[in-house]
């Protein structure tokens, strides 16, 4: 479909094209797509922009990922749809082990999800076919897969996009995470350690930008961050703007 540039809903809906042929070609699962439209009701709240809360939180993962020991993104379809190119970078710059990990979890899908990942670059993929081949304890069988060398032994995960019951898992297993969830309400976003409130297109591009700032200034920041109070901060900017578009309407 041809969608013209002024269309107000252009940026959104050139998303939903590439994650529909995502869905074609057996990256995204149909469940994939209803945790897209969940997303993008929050961005529409959130005023479809990186606010300053999202910001703290990019600069304090980015610290967090350039300390880590072993530190892991964990790329199920949807990350793999939208931000492949961000995902291989991100890889190289802190550097970081690509995991893939599914909550749909077939052979089929992870190899068609390497193989888009490779298309941008990315080597030593892990978490397809006998790779994953530790469990996180609480989950069954499917979901709980991981490879040992990649999600397993690391000390800080990236979910850009993840569900609550692994989310808490990982950090029942003593992990730091690092979530991307447009849903400040989300089981993910409440027990993460770092959520950064943004969609995955905006955060992950800035995310890359702070890495390679954090490298250059190499000095110790040790950046104060209050996941809870940012969260807190990103329901009021919601809250707000949901406010003024009320304000609007009664003055028409
Ligand atoms: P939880 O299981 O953590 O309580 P949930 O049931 O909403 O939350 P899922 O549906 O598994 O979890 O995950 C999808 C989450 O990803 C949603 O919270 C949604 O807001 C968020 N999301 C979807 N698309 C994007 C995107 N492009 N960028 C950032 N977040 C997104």
């Amino acid at each position: 479909m041809d969608i013209p540039k002024t269309h107000p809903r252009y940026e959104s809906l050139l998303l939903r094209e590439k994650i529909t042929d995502c869905l074609k070609e057996g990256i995204i699962s149909e469940t994939g797509i209803a945790a897209h439209g969940r997303g993008e009701a929050f961005d529409y709240f959130l005023g479809e922009k990186t606010t300053r809360e999202a910001d703290k939180a990019i600069k304090a993962a980015a610290e967090l990922l350039c300390k880590a020991k072993n530190p892991v993104v964990s790329v199920n379809g949807n990350i793999a749809c939208l931000v492949p190119k961000e995902v291989v970078e991100l890889s190289e710059i802190v550097p970081l082990k690509i995991e893939i990990n599914l909550f749909y979890r077939t052979y089929e899908r992870e190899i068609k999800i390497k193989k888009r990942l490779e298309k941008y670059g990315a080597r030593n993929i892990l978490g397809v076919g006998n790779n994953a081949n530790e469990s996180i304890p609480g989950l069954d069988s499917l979901r709980g897969k991981v490879s040992r060398e990649g999600i397993f032994s690391s000390d800080v995960v990236i979910v850009p996009l993840e569900d609550g019951d692994r989310a808490l898992a990982l950090k029942k297993m003593g992990k730091r995470v690092i979530a991307i969830d447009l849903n400040p309400l989300s089981r993910t976003s409440l027990c993460s350690d770092i959520t950064i409130v943004d969609n995955v297109i905006r955060a992950m591009p800035k995310l890359i930008e702070e890495i390679k700032k954090f490298k250059e200034k190499r000095i110790e920041e040790n950046l104060e961050f209050e996941n809870r109070e940012n969260l807190k901060k990103s329901i009021k900017i919601m809250k707000k703007n949901l406010s003024n578009w009320e304000v609007k309407f009664s003055q028409r």
